[in-house]
């Protein structure tokens, strides 16, 4: 399976990302994931990229794509991939597919998750992540009056919010992603690799309907 998941900020795709890996045993590729941590450690990736992602702005195409390059050529993603945030313009859509055929490893699917402006906005100011397992959480609670619980952190984990999803980045990364990455919409259904999915869900509603997607169906 190599795919990509296309999507705003806040449609899932991380959630659905590791439905994914536990189902089909190939790897997230998340570049937020993969930059959070080398600022985390303090690595020069880290520090150039801090910047952008506290302003909410796309980290530069060439960091970007040398962590893709590295990651790609590691042995788990011989078996396949899920791109979890990358690509998110058109330049690394192209660079994306020149090394992909470089490994003779081309794209079998690019599915977007589809969700309403209004929605993303409220996931994203209601995302929390248990500082102890990073596990995602939201404290807009569905049903209401639910508290986030943990299976690993028990009833009270500790719950903190990315910088990024602040209300004044998070208006930003939007804009960011009208802009930059919605293109690749266009561009991904020129290549007949595109499936969309309506992200909003339950999220096993979505997974099965992202894996009908994925099959073709
Ligand atoms: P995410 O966790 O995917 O929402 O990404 C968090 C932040 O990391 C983004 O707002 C960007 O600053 C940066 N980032 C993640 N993926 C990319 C990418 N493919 N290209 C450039 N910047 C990225």
């Amino acid at each position: 399976m190599r795919i990509v998941l296309l999507g705003a900020p806040g449609s899932g795709k991380g959630t659905q990302s590791q439905l994914l890996v536990k189902a089909h045993g190939v790897p997230q590729i998340s570049t937020g994931d993969l930059l959070r941590e080398a600022v985390a450690q303090g690595t020069a990736l880290g520090v150039q990229a801090k910047v952008a992602m506290d302003a909410g702005k796309l980290v530069d195409d060439v960091l970007v794509l040398a962590m893709i390059r590295e990651r790609l050529a590691r042995p788990d993603a011989a078996r396949g991939f899920i791109l979890d945030g990358f690509p998110r313009n058109i330049a690394q859509a192209k660079a994306l597919d020149a090394l992909l055929a470089e490994l003779r490893q081309p794209l079998e699917r690019v599915v977007l998750m589809n969700l309403d402006l209004g929605l993303l906005f409220k996931r994203l100011t209601g995302r929390r992540v248990c500082q102890d397992c990073q596990r995602v959480f939201n404290i807009h609670p569905s049903p209401p009056g639910t508290l986030p619980h943990c299976a690993q952190c028990g009833d009270m984990p500790r719950l903190i919010q990315r910088p990024d999803d602040r209300e004044e980045v998070i208006g930003k990364r939007l804009e960011v992603y009208e802009a930059q990455t919605k293109p690749l919409i266009e561009f991904y259904e020129k290549a007949g690799l595109l499936r969309v999915v309506d992200a909003d869900s339950d999220v096993q509603i979505v997974f099965t309907r992202l894996q009908a997607a994925i099959q073709g169906r």
